[in-house]
C-alpha cells in the first residue's frame, strides 16, 4: 500500500512538463510481507539546478479501484485505445523464448491501425540491443517503438538540459552507457568499475571527478563497494549532482529458478549512502509514458498499458491515467491478482496478449 509518495515536477524545456513518482518497492521478495514506504523529505541539497523546477509533496494518493475483470470482449477493448504499450518479459516473451501466439496478435493490432510500443524497466540493454532480441525472435518491431530504462536515463538528462560539459558516473550495464553516448553524453564508471577493489590503509582517501554532475543506478552484475564509494562522493560533494534511478524493481528474474536481487538493490545502496531518493525514470514512474505521449501526440486515455506485473506494468497505467490489462503469462498469477493483500487492480486481465484472437465475445 502506498503510504507516502514523492512527485517531482520538472520543468523541462520550453513548455514540456514531466513528471516523476518516486518508485514503491516490490514487497513480493523472498516471501517478504507488503511494508509501507516512507520517501525520506528531499533535502534542499538534493535539488539540481539545471533548469528544474521541483515540487515535492507527500501523503497518500492511492485510489481504490474496482476488482479487475476477466476480459470478455477484447475488439472492444481494442477499439477503446489508439495505443498498447506492452511491456516486455512475461507478455512478448519469456527469458529467450516467445510467448505463444505474439507474432499474430502483433500484426493483427497493427493491421487494425494500432500504434505499438515497447516498455521495459531493464537497463543492461540499449534500444538497440533490445532491436536485435526483437529481430532474434522474429518480430518486425522498429527501434522506435522500444523504450528500455537504459534510455530514459538519457532522455530525461535531454530533457532537462543538462550540460555537456558535465560527466555522468554509471552504476549499471552497457545499455546505458550506449544511451549515453547516443544522446553526447560524457560519462565514466559502468562495466569498467566493475573490477575496481578498495586496498584500505591508513589515511587512504578516494579522489572523485568533481564534473560529475549526474550519478544514474541501473541494474548492474558486478556492483561492488567502489561504485557505491564512487557514486556516494559524487552525489554528496558535487554541488547539485543528481541521483537518478532506471528503476526500483526488488527483484529480476536472471533464470526462471528463482527471484534474484533486483535493480532496486542498487539504488537502495546508494540511497542508503547518501540518504537521498532518487529520481526514478522507468516503471512505475511516469516519466516513460509523458514522453511517449509527447513525443507521438497521444492522449493517455487512448493508451492501453499491458503488464504482467502489477507494482510496476499496471500502477505505471494508472499514475499515467491510461487503460490496464494484467496478463498471467508472467510472473503474476491469479490467486496473486485476487489476495487481499494486493491492493493494485487492473481494468481487465488475461492470460495471454494472444487471447485477443481469439476473445470476440467469449469467456477467459
Ligand atoms: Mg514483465
Amino acid at each position: 500500500m502506498l503510504s507516502s509518495r514523492v512527485s517531482l515536477s520538472v520543468a523541462a524545456t520550453a513548455a514540456t512538463p514531466f513528471r516523476f513518482i518516486s518508485q514503491i518497492p516490490n514487497s513480493r521478495f523472498l516471501g517478504q510481507k507488503k511494508m509501507s514506504y516512507l520517501s525520506n523529505p528531499i533535502s534542499s541539497s538534493a535539488i539540481p539546478k539545471w533548469n528544474l523546477k521541483m515540487e515535492v509533496s507527500s501523503g497518500s494518493n492511492f485510489t481504490t479501484r474496482a476488482s479487475a475483470q476477466p476480459l470478455k470482449n477484447a475488439d472492444e477493448l481494442i477499439d477503446s485505445v489508439e495505443t498498447f504499450i506492452f511491456d516486455c518479459d512475461g507478455v512478448i516473451w519469456k527469458g529467450d523464448s516467445l510467448i505463444d501466439g505474439v507474432p499474430e496478435t502483433l500484426d493483427m493490432l497493427r493491421s487494425r491501425g494500432k500504434r505499438l510500443v515497447f516498455v521495459t524497466n531493464n537497463s543492461t540493454k540499449s534500444r538497440k540491443q533490445y532491436g536485435k532480441k526483437f529481430e532474434t525472435l522474429g518480430l518486425n518491431v522498429n527501434e522506435e517503438e522500444i523504450f528500455a530504462s537504459s534510455f530514459a536515463a538519457a532522455a530525461y538528462l535531454q530533457s532537462i538540459n543538462f550540460p555537456k560539459d558535465k560527466k555522468v558516473y554509471v552504476i549499471g550495464e552497457d545499455g546505458i552507457l550506449k544511451e549515453l553516448e547516443l544522446a553526447g553524453f560524457q560519462y565514466l564508471g559502468g562495466p569498467e568499475d566493475g573490477g575496481k577493489k578498495i586496498e584500505l590503509k591508513p589515511g587512504y582517501l578516494m579522489e572523485h571527478d568533481e564534473s560529475v554532475g549526474a550519478v544514474v543506478v541501473g541494474f548492474d552484475r558486478y556492483f561492488n563497494y567502489y561504485k557505491i564509494q564512487y557514486g556516494t562522493l559524487c552525489i554528496r560533494e558535487n554541488p547539485g549532482c543528481l541521483f537518478i534511478a532506471t528503476n526500483r524493481d526488488a527483484v529480476t528474474h536472471l533464470t526462471d529458478a528463482q527471484e534474484w536481487a533486483g535493480g532496486g538493490s542498487m539504488v537502495g545502496a546508494i540511497s542508503g549512502s547518501t540518504q537521498r531518493e532518487p529520481l526514478v525514470v522507468g516503471k512505475p514512474s511516469t516519466f516513460m509514458m509523458d514522453y511517449l505521449a509527447n513525443k507521438f501526440g497521444i492522449l493517455k486515455s487512448q493508451i492501453c498499458m499491458v503488464g504482467d506485473r502489477l507494482d510496476t506494468d499496471i500502477l505505471f497505467g494508472q499514475n499515467g491515467g491510461c487503460k490496464t490489462l494484467l496478463v498471467l503469462s508472467g510472473v503474476t498469477n491469479l490467486s496473486m491478482l485476487q489476495s487481499p493483500n494486493n491492493s493494485i487492480q487492473p481494468d481487465f486481465y488475461t492470460n495471454k496478449i494472444s487471447d485477443f484472437l481469439a476473445l470476440k465475445a467469449a469467456t477467459v
